[in-house]
């Protein structure tokens, strides 16, 4: 499932080839992903001149000259595929320039695309609501010290709560709660401003390792079978149930589900 890192990684990739370019075809080859395409996204995009890409939390953004931004969601098992050597019968929506072909491709089709106008974008629902970046400048320790005050939900929860930190997944929750030093069932109210002003370093640190990685293992963001974003990282207590922590302490990783899903920690070193 892409994750943060990897919708970065995908926009860096697509920024590349499609950055200043015009869309000179689009082409719609079901009439949905997760939910209908925007009517006359065809008509929309179409000689549309790219003006530049973005990400909020894990939605990519496509900014054009029209004023307009194209927002993709890449679900559960979306990419981007650029020049494909063979097409594919997942491949919902495709984008031409003058050089390359750009396929949206989604088996599951958890994934969506919308058009919006570039002014409102901060008002889309889900941007409306959401909290800071995490590898922004707004989010700090006194950001979350009063996003948790008085709340009893443990920490890992709200970590998860995009109206707290937009775009962080539940193996960077884990891998940075465990950098921390933090236990994932602590109530986040109860939570020092110390610990904080720990964690917020420790987001940004396993964000970036995990950006990082993709980098070096991605030759020019774009794999042979022209699948961008998607790589292995390594992670410490992510899925590592039962193997010792890497902190040495001789506390083996224990594995708990809070909110219907795994987390996974050290019970020796996260207090
Ligand atoms: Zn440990």
């Amino acid at each position: 499932m892409p994750e943060l890192p990897e919708v970065e990684t995908t926009v860096r990739g697509l920024a590349r080839f499609l950055d200043g370019q015009r869309i000179a075809a689009v082409r719609q080859n079901r009439p949905d992903m997760r939910f209908a395409f925007p009517p006359g996204l065809v008509q929309s995009l179409t000689g549309a001149r790219v003006t530049g890409l973005g990400r909020r939390a894990k939605y990519g953004l496509i900014h054009t000259d029209r004023d307009t931004t194209l927002i993709f969601h890449l679900g559960m098992s979306g990419s981007w595929r650029i020049d494909p050597a063979l097409p594919d019968k997942h491949d919902h929506l495709v984008l031409e320039t003058q050089g390359n072909r750009f396929h949206l491709n989604d088996p599951r089709r958890f994934g969506f695309v919308d058009l919006v106008d570039t002014a409102l974008l901060d008002a889309w629902p889900a941007f409306a609501v959401m909290g800071p970046e995490p590898l922004g400048e707004a989010l700090t320790a006194a950001h979350l010290r009063a996003a948790f005050a008085g709340r009893k939900q443990a920490i890992k929860l709200l970590l998860l709560d995009q109206r707290i930190v937009a775009g962080l997944g539940n193996i960077y929750v884990c891998e940075a709660l465990h950098m921390a030093g933090i236990d994932p069932r602590r109530a986040a109210g109860r939570v020092s401003l110390a610990a904080l002003a720990r964690l917020v370093p420790a987001i940004r640190a396993v964000l970036e390792q995990s950006l990082a990685d993709g980098g070096s293992t991605l030759r020019d963001y774009v794999q042979p079978d022209g699948e961008l974003g998607y790589f292995a990282t390594r992670f410490t207590v992510y899925g590592r149930e039962g193997q010792a922590c890497q902190r040495g302490d001789g506390g083996a990783i224990a594995r708990v589900v809070q909110g219907g899903r795994s987390t996974w920690f050290c019970p020796r070193c996260q207090r």
